[in-house]
């Protein structure tokens, strides 16, 4: 693909703004900080990307079942997780400019005032670093007091490992099995950032796998692996994906290893999604800490055992952000530039564009009902009879529609259409009554295209 422009992050984010992508939340009131809402486009391309992740990860599998947990569960699952005492980042105030940063981040972070120089690099000196709690607290009922604290979630994963029990008990799974959960977690980020990168509220896909000890160390490789390929499947560019592997002095108080998923962003290399391998820790401490024993038992071998966890957890807004930025390409024509997002067909927030020639001769009424076949067919569409037909081309590239269709004098005649493919910018004519299975085939064969220099 062609060399992307330097300030790439503001293009994207000016796109997601033009074309109903992403908005600023609160914008008429003059917005929140690092807030965001999604519009018509970006819900869509929210909703195929949770959609790919589950059909990977729990709809294709035997052995992953699905749970929707509450957000707001009992206080003491934070305490006893780690997350009130611990679940805190180190945070330091520059005493001239009363910034805030992340003492960890100061690499990447910017002066407010001297965007060219980091945090004490300017004239302001920061103080020592001190611990921040990242979890948003409110309270329950109509009388605000200490009893009735509680927590926004900050994971998903909790409400899975309490759920332990009851999903061993009604789904009739065994060891070495998974409970998925994809659903909004809070942190209230000291420093949110790089427009949808790090936000205060946010989705994860987590999936925890439960195995027996000393199967551990194989289901976290196998995890690590089949997270990587998922990515590489959607058509992320793979000279910008890594794992890394966690030090030892990095690891998190209840894992036993974790890797990274990393992007190389605009910004820097970032984390995508985290394998870890939090060994018998979460289920060991909700078992001693609510008295209910979260052991399993084997009816076989008459084994009862603690279940390790294998952990892929990741951000659906990130992972958005990623296969957008990875999509965008603004291609070199013979006379002019053409902006184009190369998204796999399978999350592309629009499938097809159905577009008449010319407005008149009955092509929009023919191009409307062949828009209502494929919308029953459940294929995502946008009709378009406005403007120059190479103009409504451009204008779907710019949101990766990866196939549009005109209809024209021969739709008329003999039931042809032309379908005009994205990638390629080729076109094919393709009868009426094969358009569905056409389209299908060609997105079951879509691949990546070659960089066009
Ligand atoms: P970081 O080090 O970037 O703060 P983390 O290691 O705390 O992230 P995890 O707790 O492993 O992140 O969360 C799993 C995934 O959730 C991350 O890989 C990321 O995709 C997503 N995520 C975490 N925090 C945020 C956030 N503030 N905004 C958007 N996505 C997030």
């Amino acid at each position: 693909m062609a060399k992307k422009p330097a300030s790439q992050m503001d293009v994207i984010v000016s796109l997601c703004k033009r074309r109903g992508f992403v908005f600023q939340a609160s914008e008429v009131y003059g917005g929140v900080g690092n807030t965001y809402d999604y519009g018509p486009l970006g819900v869509e391309l929210l909703r195929r990307v949770k959609d790919a992740w589950w059909n990977r990860v729990v709809v294709e599998r035997s052995d992953v079942v699905g749970l929707d947990s509450a957000i707001i569960q009992h206080p003491k699952v934070w305490e006893t997780s780690g997350h009130v005492g611990g679940f805190s980042d180190p945070m330091v105030d520059c005493k001239l400019c009363k910034g805030r940063f992340r003492a960890d981040k100061l690499e990447d972070a910017r002066c407010p005032e001297k965007p060219s120089k980091r945090p004490g690099e300017c004239a302001g000196e920061l103080t020592e670093a001190r611990e921040f709690n990242l979890m948003f607290k409110t309270t329950l009922g109509p009388v605000e007091e200490s009893g009735s604290v509680a927590y926004l979630r900050p994971e998903t994963a909790q409400g899975i490992f309490l759920n332990f029990k009851n999903v061993l008990e009604s789904a009739r799974q065994k060891p070495p099995f998974g409970i998925a959960q994809i659903g909004k977690s809070f942190r209230n980020e000291i420093t949110p950032g790089n427009f949808v990168f790090r936000t205060r509220e946010f989705e994860q896909a987590e999936m925890e796998f439960f195995v027996p000890p000393g199967e551990d160390q194989q289901w976290f490789e196998y995890w690590r692996e089949a997270r990587y390929r998922w990515y590489v499947d959607l058509g992320i560019d793979e000279s910008k994906l890594r794992i890394r592997d966690h030090e030892a002095s990095e690891l998190a108080h209840y894992a036993k290893a974790t890797s990274d998923i990393e992007y190389e962003y605009p910004f820097g290399w970032g984390e995508l999604e985290g394998i870890a391998n939090r060994a018998d820790f979460d289920l060991t401490r909700h078992s001693e800490a609510s008295g209910t024993d979260l052991l399993y038992f084997d009816p076989q071998t008459k084994e009862r055992y603690t279940p390790f966890v294998i952990e892929p957890a990741g951000g659906i807004n990130r992972m958005a952000l990623t296969f957008l930025i990875d999509a965008y390409e603004e291609e070199q024509l013979e006379k002019d530039t053409r902006v184009v997002l190369h998204f796999h067909p399978e999350i592309a927030p629009i499938t097809v564009g159905v577009f008449p020639l010319v407005k008149k001769d009955g092509m929009p009424e023919k191009a409307k009902e062949i828009e209502a076949e494929l919308r029953r067919a459940r294929l995502a569409t946008f009709y378009d009879e406005k403007g120059a037909i190479g103009r409504r081309y451009r204008r779907q590239d710019e949101v990766g529609t990866p196939y549009c269709i005109t209809v024209d004098g021969d739709t008329l005649s003999e039931d042809v259409v032309t379908v005009r493919h994205r990638d390629s910018m080729e076109q094919e004519k393709v009868p009426v009554a094969d358009l569905r299975e056409y389209l299908e085939e060609a997105s079951r064969r879509w691949v990546r295209p070659a960089p066009k220099g």
